[in-house]
Parts: C-alpha cells; sequence; structure tokens
C-alpha cells in the first residue's frame, strides 16, 4: 500500500529512502522536492525568463515537464534552447523529440547549431579533425565546452534571464569523481553548489534536479508517460564519463546513497585559493 495517500498500490520503492508509493503520490513528492530545490536555493526569482537546455533526452524532457508544472508557482516563463552539435545518425532523432515536446507543451522554442555559431565546424567535423592525433577520445571534451557556449547563445538570444540544465544527482558525482580522477582543482571548484551566479558576464545558471537520482528521473518520465530520445551520443562510449559511471555503480552497490554523498562533498569542498581558477568569461 502507498505510504503517502494509503489508498493506492504502492508502484515502487524510492531508491534512497525505500518508502513505498503510488505513481500519483510519487511524481508529486517528486515535483515538491524539485520546488524546495529551487526555492531553497533561490535559484529562479519571480518574473525570470528561463532558458531550458532541452536535449531530448530524460533528463531535459522531465525539468522541462517539471518546471512547466511549477511554472505559476515560481513566477517564472519558460523557453526551450535546443544545441545542435552536428552529429550525424543521433541528433536529428532528438531534436525531433524536443520539437513534439514544444508543441505538445506549447513552449516556445529555439535551435541554435554548431555550425552557424563556430564557423562551420560541426561535432562530426572535430571528430574527423583529431582522429589519429590522440586527441580522437577526447570530443565530448570539445562539445562540453562549445555546447556551454552556444547554450549561452540561444538563451541571449530568446531574452533569457536564467538558463537551466537537466543535470542529475548521477551525471554530477559523475562530474565530481572525474575531476578528481584526473586532479582538476579548478573544475572542483567550480563543481559545488547548485549552480553559478554568472560570473564574467555569462548568465546565472542551475541545475533544479542536481538532487535527484537517475532512477527517479527516469520513474517520473514513466509515471507521467513522457516521450523522450533514449538513444546514446554516437561519441559517448569513448567518454572517461563512462568510467566514472562504472565507478559510481559499483560504490552505489556498496553505499545506496554514494551519488549524493559525493555531490554534497563537492558542495563543502574548500580549496586553497592557489588552486581556485579565474572566474569564466562569457
Ligand atoms: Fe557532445 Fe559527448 Fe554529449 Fe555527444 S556525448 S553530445 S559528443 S558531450
Amino acid at each position: 500500500q502507498c505510504s503517502s495517500c494509503h489508498e493506492a498500490r504502492a508502484a515502487l520503492r524510492r531508491p534512497r529512502s525505500g518508502q513505498a508509493l503510488c505513481g500519483p503520490c510519487f511524481c508529486t513528492a517528486f515535483e515538491a522536492e524539485v520546488l524546495h530545490t529551487v526555492l531553497a536555493g533561490r535559484l529562479l526569482p519571480p518574473g525570470a525568463v528561463v532558458a531550458v537546455g532541452a536535449s531530448g533526452g530524460k533528463d531535459s524532457t522531465v525539468l522541462a515537464h517539471v518546471l512547466r508544472e511549477l511554472a505559476p508557482r515560481l513566477g517564472v516563463s519558460l523557453r526551450l534552447v535546443a544545441v545542435d552539435e552536428g552529429i550525424g545518425g543521433y541528433r536529428d532523432a532528438a531534436l525531433a523529440a524536443v520539437r513534439r515536446q514544444a508543441a505538445r507543451w506549447d513552449l516556445p522554442l529555439t535551435v541554435v547549431a554548431y555550425a552557424d555559431l563556430f564557423g562551420g565546424w560541426t561535432m562530426d567535423a572535430v571528430a574527423r579533425s583529431t582522429a589519429g592525433t590522440g586527441r580522437s577520445r577526447a570530443c565530448c571534451t570539445f562539445c562540453g565546452v562549445l555546447r556551454r557556449r552556444a547554450l549561452e547563445e540561444g538563451a541571449r538570444l530568446v531574452g533569457a534571464t536564467h538558463i537551466v540544465t537537466g543535470h542529475n544527482a548521477d551525471d554530477m558525482a559523475e562530474t565530481v569523481l572525474m575531476n578528481f580522477l584526473r586532479g582538476d582543482a579548478g573544475r572542483l571548484a567550480r563543481g559545488g553548489g547548485l549552480g553559478s551566479r554568472g560570473e564574467g558576464g555569462a548568465l546565472p545558471r542551475c541545475r533544479p534536479l542536481q538532487l535527484a537520482s537517475q532512477k527517479e528521473v527516469v520513474l517520473y518520465a514513466h509515471f507521467r508517460r513522457l516521450d523522450y530520445f533514449s538513444e546514446e551520443c554516437v561519441y559517448a562510449p569513448e567518454a572517461f564519463r563512462g568510467h566514472a559511471r562504472d565507478l559510481l555503480k559499483l560504490l552505489e552497490a556498496a553505499r545506496p546513497t554514494a551519488a549524493l554523498d559525493l555531490v554534497h562533498s563537492a558542495e563543502r569542498l574548500a580549496l586553497a585559493p592557489a588552486a581556485r581558477p579565474p572566474p569564466p568569461g562569457a
């Protein structure tokens, strides 16, 4: 029996707390937790025009859906901004999912393309140019930098005051692990907190799903019957992130709260002044 409404049959056990809930009570609890994250962290002030980084994947789909539910209470308006990295056989299908979401939820959508922003360079062109140079495994490293810039450009184009992205607790824990494994103190210093206030002229960014586990994001998409694109990018198998993901799974098997513990560890890290990076540019 659902431990919240005490009427319906429980459909799941929450991965971290073990609480048994029916689908509707789980979705209500999930939305309330995201609302709490946004309000407690003062992430989105009333009146904010919010650019949602939409990839068509489960995380950004859930984020857009939840924020659309919460928008009247938060007093914010939403714009979907999708980035076309120029990855043949992958991005077109993902963008089709974003277009369906925009139409169904009646949200304005803007697509910005690497090719237009970066002098004709697409991710496929970057991959070709780095193949055989010892840098071919680093597609995601290039893409991460370009994507951040592209989302910023897209957000400015639609008059946004804030940017939100769909990173969940597992994504953030993987990032923390990667930064530790690479000894990247600069990124570790930047990685804590729920977002950035917009240093160096950049728009403020935040991650309202940062405290939600990947499993619960998938469960929310399932119970709300959300249509999303679930195939992996063709360059993802080469990424170093995959090793951090495998490591995190092993850690979670021994300690179910490992992902969230890592996220909180990064928030509480205090680095020596010499290890702090200069503020990022716009
Ligand atoms: Fe870009 Fe890597 Fe993501 Fe593919 S997996 S879209 S290359 S960051």
